[in-house]
């Protein structure tokens, strides 16, 4: 019998399917305008998951070329609330009508999930992986569809410091499923080769207005990394998708037996 439905399950069982994303993590404006600039150039749709106001980003969505998720910290001391609750409303304040998101540090819970969903979010992507194959999204129990990410730049350079080989990522990139990206703004904006690097530098980031002397690594870094990928990937003939679309058809296509949660904060917790 034919698949009912829009066919990206089937799809992602037979080819690649590219998505760029980022988590803005406060970055500074310049840095931020460093990524978008990359993404508008190679007319790539970049999904930002966002945790707080920047004229740069705000202008690019209200143009379209760019679209907001939320990042949403659930840590301790957050700027966004001091619970799930106050987080998410918090969140549902800053940039209403978000269907997506993805935790600031991946921090979760039962309780920040039921919040989330109930706030009208679809789909999550806060599952890390170090570029598996096959990946598919999964339909968490609240109904939230989970998006796993098949790279993010902090991950590859935590592997693989200052030498950063494209063909790791390469001998892997063209294989079936989804294939999300993570880049985010300040270790593109810095074009960051390090963890060691960025942590000697990200006292002079947050907050600046442009890049202070330093900061900038002048050598091959994320940056370029980035850059690479993106020929690679176009020198290929694919294309990358909107998040919100995959997040879209995949809400659409699987299977979903939750109705809707009407459910105390704490269902799921056994204590
Ligand atoms: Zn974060």
């Amino acid at each position: 019998m034919p698949e009912k439905g829009t066919g990206i399950l089937s799809r992602l069982e037979s080819e690649p399917v590219f998505v760029l994303t980022s988590d803005q993590d406060w970055a500074p404006a310049w840095a931020s305008k460093t990524l978008l600039d990359i993404a508008n150039d190679h007319e790539i749709p970049l999904h930002v998951f966002r945790t707080n106001a920047c004229p740069v980003l705000d202008v690019s969505v209200r143009l379209g070329s760019s679209t907001n998720g939320w990042h949403p910290n659930f840590g301790s001391g957050s700027s966004h609330g001091s619970s799930p609750r106050e987080v998410v409303q918090h969140l549902q304040m800053a940039f209403p009508s978000c269907r997506t998101s993805r935790s600031h540090r991946f921090i979760e819970s039962t309780e920040a999930w039921q919040q989330l969903r109930r706030a009208g979010i679809i789909a999550d992507s806060q599952f890390a992986t170090l570029m598996a194959k096959a990946i598919r999204p999964l339909r968490h129990w609240t109904g939230i569809v989970r998006i796993p990410i098949f790279l993010e730049d902090d991950v590859f350079f935590e592997y693989w410091p200052d030498e950063l080989p494209l063909a790791e990522i390469s001998r892997r990139l063209f294989s079936p499923g989804l294939k999300v990206f993570n880049f985010h703004p300040t270790f593109v904006g810095c074009n960051a080769p390090s963890r060691t690097f960025y942590d000697s530098t990200r006292e002079k980031i947050f907050g600046s207005l442009e890049p202070a002397k330093g900061v900038t690594w002048q050598r091959r870094g994320t940056r370029d990394v980035l850059l690479e990928l993106l020929d690679l990937i176009r020198s290929r003939g694919a294309a990358f998708e909107k998040f919100d679309d995959i997040a879209a058809l995949a809400d659409h296509d699987l299977d979903n037996p939750s109705p809707n949660l009407k459910t105390n904060d704490h269902m799921g917790d056994v204590r």
